[in-house]
């Protein structure tokens, strides 16, 4: 299989080549040429299969260059005990009858990002040998703080990739900043910016693009590929776990066989709906994909009207790793939608660039509406879901989760659906400590944030997340905070050019 981009303005490559080169340099993002369908009863078959079975098998339908004991083997070093504790690696929590949470945060750093990243820094490896690059992999990240620290664990120490995370200094948690300052390993860097997570993603794509920099770099024997999930080998490990969810609630008797059940996704980059939508592509029995947003709700308006306007405030939230106007892989989803009409993308998106919106037509508005209905939670919606979850299920839920489980509800009011939904629940509470505790607690003195992960402990006597139980005592490695502009220089400084 090879993938092509969705402008139309790249040779179709081989998935090796894709993974190394992140994005298309031309501007666009390379997708599968073709989707792979599987029939019902393939899928029924693979209902007692372990999570890792069900990674090599999706993995080898996408990556025919791979060699399949190859895929093996790195879908069982990435998805082993060590970094995935629990068996089923992303379990089903039960909340009602209705009502189940996809759990994606017990990686090493507490979020779902861990699932695509964990494996992507093997496939990359894979990819460099399989092209007989001779360069140096500088892996460049902008995060809005769950895929920086994500990233850099993945990558730390691995030989022949460099990482340099860009993050938006006052647009993290002190948490996830704290996770990202830390990282130890020759090879990592993690620097402020001064601007928010938007600011941050277009400066690194228009790297990207600059072709006089990528020179440069090549010249001193580097070449830039990318951990965002811009990058399809970030997007392809988020298909297994929809699989995984379906066959769980198969196997438990929640669903029939061929009964629909429904998606609900906290959505930022618009990356993990976007595997959801490919696994329903592929053969699950999706009846509606829910787009969750917070306040930054360009998004549920797209859905709703058609038109994707970021002409708007950015909001800063309690949900900072969904605050993103600009969602890159909805790109990619209209790609698709329209039936990889080019010319269309081209024209949306040169009217993003120009006049900060665009509108489709009423055809692939309808298109879209079949399939995905769009929410989003306001702040005190979602703190008040996290309160009623943890009082009614004795359950603690991020804000993240908490803007999923809002959206779906008013969903559920609005149309009375009541098929099974899977919700992803996408990091752990205790990330996300002081607004998890002020959720559910009036009188909150505690400013310190690992004072307040020890009080929420104390009240809920939920085991505090591995990657974050001894964050505080680990000393700081990256302490650069630039200007928005000074992001090459930087890039340079760091790499000696
Ligand atoms: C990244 C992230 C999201 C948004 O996911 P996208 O793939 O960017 O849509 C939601 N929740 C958490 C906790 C995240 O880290």
């Amino acid at each position: 299989m090879n993938y092509i981009s969705t402008r139309d303005n790249h040779s179709p490559i081989s998935a090796a080549e894709t993974i190394k080169l992140g994005m298309v340099p031309e501007g666009g993002l390379f997708v599968p040429s073709h989707i792979p369908t599987l029939k019902e009863e393939d899928i029924f078959a693979k209902k007692n299969n372990s999570y890792q079975d069900l990674a090599v098998w999706i993995l080898n339908l996408f990556l025919k260059d791979f060699k399949s004991k190859t895929i093996k083997k790195i879908v069982n070093q990435a998805y082993c005990k060590n970094n995935f504790p629990s068996k089923q690696v992303t379990p089903l929590v039960r909340l009602n009858k209705y009502t189940y949470l996809l759990i994606l945060w017990k990686g090493p750093t507490a979020a779902f990002k861990d699932l695509a990243l964990q494996l992507l820094p093997y496939l990359l490896k894979q990819a460099v040998l399989k092209t007989a690059l001779n360069k140096e992999i500088v892996i460049l990240v902008a995060t809005s703080g769950d895929t920086g620290k994500a990233a850099l664990e993945g990558f730390k120490d691995v030989e022949g990739i460099r990482i340099i995370v860009f993050f938006p200094d006052q647009g993290v948690s002190k948490i996830q900043k704290d996770q990202m300052l830390t990282t130890g390993g020759k090879n990592t860097s993690a620097v402020a910016i001064q601007g928010n997570f938007d600011d941050c993603q277009s400066a690194v794509k228009e790297l990207f693009a600059d072709q006089d920099f990528n020179k440069l770099l090549k010249k001193n024997g580097y070449q830039f590929s990318s951990a965002n999930s811009i990058n399809w080998g970030r997007l392809l490990p988020q298909i297994v776990y929809y699989f995984a969810a379906y066959l769980k609630l198969l196997r438990d008797n929640n669903i029939k066989k061929g009964e629909n059940f429904n998606i609900a996704v906290p959505t930022g980059n618009f990356g993990n709906i976007l595997a959801a939508f490919y696994s329903y592509k592929m053969g699950l029995p999706v009846n509606k994909l829910i787009c969750a947003s917070n306040e930054n709700n360009v998004l549920t308006d797209f859905i709703k009207t058609g038109r994707y306007d970021i002409k708007r405030d950015f909001k800063k939230t309690i949900s900072p790793s969904m605050d993103i106007l600009i969602s890159s892989n909805l790109e990619r989803f209209l790609f698709e939608i329209t039936g990889h009409d080019s010319t269309k993308i081209k024209r949306w998106y040169h009217q993003l660039a120009d006049k900060k919106s665009f509108t489709v037509d009423q055809k692939t508005l309808t298109k879209i509406q079949n399939l995905f209905v769009g929410y989003y939670a306001k702040e005190k919606e979602v703190k008040k879901t996290i309160k009623n979850t943890y009082q009614y299920y004795d359950y603690l839920i991020d804000p993240h989760t908490g803007v999923g489980l809002s959206s779906l509800n008013k969903y559920r009011n609005n149309s009375g659906d009541l098929n099974t939904t899977v919700l992803a629940s996408t990091a752990n509470p205790y990330k996300f400590s002081k607004a998890v505790l002020h959720s559910i607690k009036k009188d909150v003195n505690e400013k310190n944030q690992y004072e307040l992960i020890d009080r929420l402990n104390k009240l809920t006597k939920m085991k505090v997340h591995r990657g974050l139980a001894d964050l505080e005592t680990k000393k700081i490695q990256h302490k650069k905070k630039i200007n928005l502009k000074d992001i090459k220089e930087e890039i340079k400084d760091i790499l000696s050019l």
